[in-house]
């Protein structure tokens, strides 16, 4: 990828600040992107900050708040790729490789670590664990980006876990379509992918921005392999954190066929913190967005709880029981009471 001849040309367009914050923070958290993303930074406010390194990033006041792992992925580690947390589903980090580095990436402790792959070896390892635990339905294969990996290797990872009986899914957590779509196009992953018959695919679209004509055509090519394809937001202060920003963006993802699957509350991740939105903030957004879409087109707000607990999904309250009988509230905010069941209790 042609990345830095890319930078040098946009060298010229950078503010004093942006510059400076390439010079001092790249060092720590590393840039990288793909010649479409950046070209996509330099039309949109919103990519530019998810793409640009900010001073922000390597606030010592501020980012003494996070920590590196604040969900304990690395503890709970039960081969050197798998984390086992929930009893029905694992998740394999099968690469630390993204070719665009998002600022607000919680997986940034992974950075400056020598680039790794699953080597077959380890892909060995995961297949025994799986095997041995019949109540592993639901495998993950994140990153980074899985897509990179090298296709046989992927191929057969995927293949192997959907030969264990008890492996109902597998499900792939991938960006490239957002920040690599021509990649998607070029590569033979589609073709790997066509021959599987239990993977589901979870994309992560921020920003309607990033829904172009391209990224667009990769979601069709994976779509037309047969694979449901859900997607994962994350709340960014000053990038999607309005009602307005994401009823347009879970629209237009909708309108291409991809469900909104989470939004996630930023985690307390050093080196993100900046982005951080409060608890509430999520809620509120959620129970307007009620008011006005469907909820096929309604993520699960979910926050991860740190030490590793997992994620809990927060939706806002719309119902409350008093006695036997419960109090809904309505799309549009009335309050209606009903029976618990019929015929009702103590009549
Ligand atoms: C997020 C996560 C999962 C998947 O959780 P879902 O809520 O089913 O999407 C599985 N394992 C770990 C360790 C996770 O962090
Ligand atoms: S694609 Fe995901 S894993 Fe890669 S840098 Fe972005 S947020 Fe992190």
């Amino acid at each position: 990828m042609p990345v830095a001849g890319s930078l040098s040309r946009i060298f010229p367009f950078l503010s004093g600040e942006e510059k400076e914050a390439f010079r001092q923070v790249t060092p720590i958290y590393p840039f990288s992107t793909t010649d479409y993303y950046l070209d996509l930074a330099l039309r949109s406010k919103a990519v530019r900050k998810m793409l640009f390194p900010s001073l922000e990033e390597i606030d010592p006041v501020l980012q003494s708040f996070g920590e590196d792992d604040p969900l304990r992925e690395e503890e709970h580690k039960k081969t050197s790729y798998l984390t086992h947390r929930y009893p029905d589903r694992v998740l394999v980090v099968v690469t630390n490789y993204c070719p665009v580095l998002c600022r607000f990436c919680m997986r940034k402790r992974n950075w400056l670590k020598p680039r790794f792959f699953i080597t077959e070896e380890e892909i060995e390892n995961v297949l025994r664990y799986v095997s041995a635990n019949e109540t592993v339905r639901d495998v993950l294969i994140s990153g980074g980006d899985p897509f990179y990996l090298e296709l046989e290797r992927l191929e057969y990872l995927i293949s192997s876990l959907e030969k264990i009986p008890h492996v109902e899914i597998v499900r792939i957590g991938t960006r490239s379509p957002v920040t690599d779509p021509e990649w998607v196009l070029k590569s033979d992953i589609c073709e790997v992918l066509k021959e599987t018959s239990k993977v589901w695919v979870n994309v992560h679209y921020n920003h309607p921005d990033e829904i172009t004509e391209l990224s667009t055509s990769a979601v069709r090519e994976l779509q037309k392999c047969g694979i449901p394809i859900n997607n994962q937001t994350v709340l960014l202060k000053g990038i999607n954190d309005s009602a307005d920003i994401l009823e347009n963006l879970f629209r237009k993802l909708q309108s291409i066929r991809v469900r909104p699957y989470y939004l996630f509350r930023c985690d307390p991740v050093k080196g993100v913190l900046h982005f951080s939105t409060p608890i509430s903030k999520g809620i509120e957004i959620i129970r307007t967005l009620f008011r006005r879409i469907s909820p096929l087109a309604i993520p699960y707000y979910a926050v991860d709880v740190p030490g590793g607990l997992g994620k809990v999904p927060l939706m806002p309250e719309r119902y409350r029981k008093e006695g036997d009988k419960f109090v809904l509230e309505t799309f549009n905010g009335r309050k209606v009471i009903m029976e618990d069941e019929f015929p009702p209790k103590g009549e």
